[in-house]
């Protein structure tokens, strides 16, 4: 998909505009099989909170992959989607014990990150097995928002507890078939991962009825020039080469599973928002789209960066912009862009827009959420029409007080007289 592509996609679906580029998801997650092509047993669990449209789905269906998912809504799309059930793993954080019985009936499987949850679920439900989440505290990245395996994060369990852990298991019977670990969004060094692995492989060695090692995600993708990106190859080689290594000391093929989001989609999708307003101010130039972070909202809420640029002109001199949204706030999505020159009606394309914007969007503004449209093979294909006004109201609800009933134009000009 060029260039030219995605400005004849955005005149047909109009903007703004989400498109996704099916071998681009594709050669991404070959690339991460491929790294780990010496481990005997390997799963992909795609984390479906990255991009959730069904048809992303099917398509991680069609590969091969499974599912990591956090809530019950999206057990449902993946089976949906034609997974099944064994093909999908349920990682929440702070659900209730209901909901993650009602997965855990589905036949998913379910992986538990607290002591609370664990005893309870264990007492219930001891024929269930379960996997375990692990907090191993290690500080993966520097940006505690998106660093979860560290000494004050909410997730997993504490590695200091594993005697904890294993009481529960033994007083409830329960079998702990998994264990696993997240330990943020930004794997920047390799050898932190395989340092926090080590304790992954450790806590291991206490659950003789063990059937996979889940090392979560974390796999860093660039989002501009310069970015450091997690080096999955080499990644690929050293923990297979620890991970065969354990394998045999414990004298069983496990298999070793990994739940990629980012990874796999945020290079594959495109956002397309027109350039309503072009803003000379004392300071700067304002190009404002007919957007804002109720469309895309990791520049406002993460600070990430994404790299802009001008489809309508491409060859235009390069001048500096602050590309701004349509929003009553401040939702600025780049400062100080060198972009080709931009008028008033020229689309500007947004890269790495395919983890964490769509599914993050919102109707701030009783604005509609994007269309999202499916390059495959050549071909456009809409995956989600834009909302309509329908969407808006479909769910309000008239109470049954006077005042707030609805009148008709008739009605109103009756009471006056
Ligand atoms: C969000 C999440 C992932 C995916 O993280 P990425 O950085 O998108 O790869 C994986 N596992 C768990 C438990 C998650 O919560």
């Amino acid at each position: 998909m060029n260039n030219s592509d995605l400005l004849k996609i955005a005149n047909e679906f109009g903007s703004p505009l989400y498109v996704y580029d099916s071998e681009k998801i594709v050669s991404q997650y070959n690339r991460l099989t491929s790294a780990f092509k010496n481990v005997k047993q390997l799963k992909l669990n795609y984390a479906v909170k990255a991009l959730s449209n069904v048809a992303v789905l099917k398509l991680m269906n069609s590969l091969g992959s499974g599912l990591d998912t956090v809530s019950v809504q999206e057990v449902q799309l993946g089976l949906m989607a034609g997974f099944k059930p064994e093909d999908i793993i349920f990682t929440p954080n702070g659900v209730s014990l209901e909901e993650i019985e009602e997965v855990a009936a589905l036949g998913v499987q379910i992986n538990i990150d607290n002591l609370s949850i664990l005893e309870q679920f264990g007492t219930r439900n001891p024929n269930i097995p379960v996997c375990i989440r692990i907090n191993p505290h290690v500080m993966a990245g520097g940006n505690s928002n998106i660093s979860v395996g560290h000494i004050d994060s909410k997730f997993g369990i504490s590695i200091h507890q594993i005697p904890h852990i294993l009481r529960i298991v033994e007083n409830t019977g329960m079998r702990v078939n998994g264990i696993h670990m997240h330990t943020g969004s930004d794997i920047l060094d390799v050898e932190v991962f395989l340092y926090a692995s080590e304790i992954l492989f450790e806590t291991a060695k206490n659950f003789e009825k063990l059937e996979f090692m889940d090392f979560g995600s974390g796999f860093k993708v660039p989002y501009k020039e310069g970015d450091i990106e997690t080096n999955v190859e080499e990644l690929g080689k050293k923990l297979t080469k620890r991970f065969n290594s354990f394998c045999k000391e414990i004298g069983r093929d496990l298999t070793l599973a990994f739940e990629p989001g980012k990874f796999l989609v945020s290079d594959a999708g495109y956002f397309l928002a027109n350039v309503n307003v072009v803003k000379q101010t004392t300071s700067t130039v304002f190009a404002s789209i007919d957007s804002g972070f109720n469309h895309l909202i990791r520049p406002m809420l993460y600070n990430s960066y994404h790299r802009i640029y001008n489809l309508s002109n491409p060859t235009g001199k390069e001048r500096f912009y602050s590309v701004v949204g349509y929003i009553c706030e401040t939702d600025t999505f780049g400062s100080n862009r060198r972009i080709n020159e931009i008028s008033e009606g020229d689309i500007l394309c947004f890269k790495n827009a395919g983890a964490y914007c769509f599914s993050m969007a919102s109707n701030y503004n009783s604005r509609f959420r994007p269309a999202e449209v499916l390059w495959h093979e050549g071909k456009a294909h809409l995956i989600r029409k834009r909302e309509t006004f329908n969407d808006l109201i479909n769910n309000l609800v008239e109470p049954d007080i006077p005042m707030f009933q609805h009148k008709t134009e008739p009605e109103l000009v009756k009471e006056a007289k």
